[in-house]
């Protein structure tokens, strides 16, 4: 039997905070829109984040679960579809757009790319120790449990992540390459008042070596290239940045880096293609910017179909 390609007036590719809200705005509109997500759960990065900071509105330790969960039943409520398909080919150019998916092929008028980034691995991450780093925290808070525990990175995520490891870890070590963590005052603070974090500078993590309870973990000085090794029961979780997930799509302007060029509309270079969250290019990368963006861009549509 031959399958009916379902038609929307929007479809959304990811969703994080960006896709989500944009499916809300989209819906305000009556617009007929499908959010497809390739994972299992609703809600991206901030829903593996321990503890949500600086959203207005949210509460005080608000895990990152609780929090996306209700955008997830206000985006169904509102009477959008969530799909849970990955994307893996789709259509910019053609008009209707069509996106395929490992399940089927759709169309839409419009399409929001809102399918952010992946957690950059560390260089020295191989099949081999698969199994001693992490990097989602709150998903392998239990592999911390009682253990001396390493965290890559200095910005905001890693330092609250090393916070929220402080309280299940016997001690926590933060390594960071740069002369001075860059995560705000505030979380620095709370790392100087715990008597189990350990800050190392101008660090970075050679090796990861060994098997589960008996891991080999190789610190070189970056300045004088002095390696310190420790071997113990140790984990590492690495918060080094994300990489855009931008491989799906041809023809769209993008960033030396990869990222998304938009208009102050959320608009590509690729009519009736928006674009927002994290993957794209704004240097401010919060789940704010990414309602934000994700508002606009479903406006901006609604304006354009109405238009039309
Ligand atoms: C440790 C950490 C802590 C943070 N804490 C905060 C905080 O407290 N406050 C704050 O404001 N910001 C915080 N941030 C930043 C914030 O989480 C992000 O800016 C925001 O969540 C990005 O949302 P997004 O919708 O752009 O992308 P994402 O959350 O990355 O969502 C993209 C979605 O697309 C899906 N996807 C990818 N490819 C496909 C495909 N081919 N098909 C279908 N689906 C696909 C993914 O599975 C994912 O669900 C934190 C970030 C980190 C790393």
């Amino acid at each position: 039997m031959i399958k009916e390609v379902i038609m929307y007036d929007v479809i959304i590719i990811g969703s994080g905070v960006a896709g989500l809200t944009a499916a809300i705005y989209a819906r305000s509109r009556s617009l007929k829109t499908a959010v497809f997500e390739k994972e299992e759960n609703v809600g991206g990065i901030i829903r593996g984040v321990s503890f949500v900071t600086h959203y207005p509105g949210v509460s005080y330790n608000e895990r990152g679960d609780e929090f996306v969960s209700k955008i997830e039943d206000q985006t169904r409520d509102a009477g959008a579809e969530i799909i849970h398909e990955e994307v893996t080919k789709v259509d910019l150019n053609a008009d209707p757009k069509v996106v395929y998916t490992n399940n089927g092929k759709y169309e839409a008028k419009k399409i929001v790319i809102a399918n952010g980034t992946t957690p950059r691995k560390l260089d020295c991450h191989s099949e081999d120790n698969d199994t001693l780093i992490s990097y989602d925290a709150f998903a392998d808070s239990s592999k911390a449990f009682g253990k001396e525990v390493f965290i890559v990175g200095g910005s905001d995520g890693a330092v609250k992540e090393s916070i929220f490891l402080a309280s299940l870890a016997n001690k926590v070590h933060i390594t960071h390459q740069g002369e001075a963590l860059t995560a705000i005052e505030a979380f620095q603070n709370e790392v100087n008042s715990k008597n189990n974090i350990e800050v190392h500078l101008n660090t970075r993590i050679d090796s990861i070596s060994g098997e589960s309870g008996n891991v080999t973990v190789k610190l070189r000085d970056v300045k004088t290239d002095e390696i310190t090794e420790v071997s113990g029961d140790h984990y590492v979780f690495a918060y080094i940045g994300g990489v855009p997930n931008t491989d799906l799509y041809e023809g769209l302007d993008l960033t030396d880096k990869g990222y998304i060029v938009i208009d102050k509309n959320m608009k590509t270079n690729i009519d009736g293609v928006y674009a927002a969250g994290d993957i794209v290019d704004n240097d401010v990368r919060q789940i704010s910017t990414a309602a934000s963006e994700g508002t606009i861009a479903a406006i901006r549509i609604a304006d354009e179909l109405k238009n039309a």
